[in-house]
């Protein structure tokens, strides 16, 4: 069989095409709250609490209402979100080479574990993210990758499998679970390194 010629490039999102900090939040919610920077971080990042919410099992009344009771955050939901939101800076030379794809007429898609605080903030921020052909978010398909889910429904929802997909993402066992499935994965460390390999597959010049 001949090989499949890569037709859509898929991109996590978090220190892929965007940046973040959950120090930032945690640093804005202890302001407000009785706990320390470090222990809210904790509450944030550390506890199964934020695996529910990107996952789909908790809503986001429901996680704001988790962490004001483990930090005594003083502020309302709308507070909460923008101290939990606003976490994001733009990786430029990334969203540069989106942006080229686009133009070249290249399918792109959005894989990324995440939940809708975050992606509220992100759609009002950055103008790119409106540029996908199509978006796989954890929290809509209540799995969270490394696990088969979301690769099901990128697959499922694309039409496309194995070596037709290309996949770029911080994580390697998030890439590993891509390249068990055949697909064109490799694990984004540099946005020259990344240009190169999409220059190679024939995807940019
Ligand atoms: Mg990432």
């Amino acid at each position: 069989m001949k090989p499949h010629r890569p037709e859509v490039v898929v991109f996590d999102l978090g220190k892929v095409l965007l940046d973040f900090d959950y120090s930032i939040a945690a640093r804005c919610i202890a302001a407000r709250s009785q706990q320390d920077e470090a222990t809210v971080r904790s509450v944030l990042d550390h506890s199964p609490l934020l695996f529910r919410y990107e996952t789909g099992l908790m809503s986001r009344q429901e996680f704001f209402e988790h962490v004001r009771d483990q930090t005594g955050f003083d502020g309302d939901l709308s507070e909460f979100a923008r101290c939990f939101a606003d976490i994001f800076w733009p990786i430029d030379p990334m969203v540069a080479v989106h942006q080229e794809l686009r133009k070249r007429g290249v399918s792109t898609w959005l894989f990324s574990n995440t939940n809708d605080l975050a992606m509220e903030h992100i759609q009002a921020h950055f103008p790119f993210i409106h540029d996908f052909e199509g978006w796989v978010l954890s929290y809509e398909v209540r799995s969270m990758k490394p696990a088969p889910g979301m690769y099901e429904t990128l697959e499922r929802r694309t039409g496309k499998h194995g070596a037709q997909i290309v996949y770029l993402d911080d994580r390697p066992e998030n890439v590993q679970a891509g390249l068990e499935r055949g697909w064109c994965a490799w694990v984004h460390e540099e946005p020259r390194r990344s240009r190169a390999r999409l220059v190679e597959l024939g995807l940019l010049d």
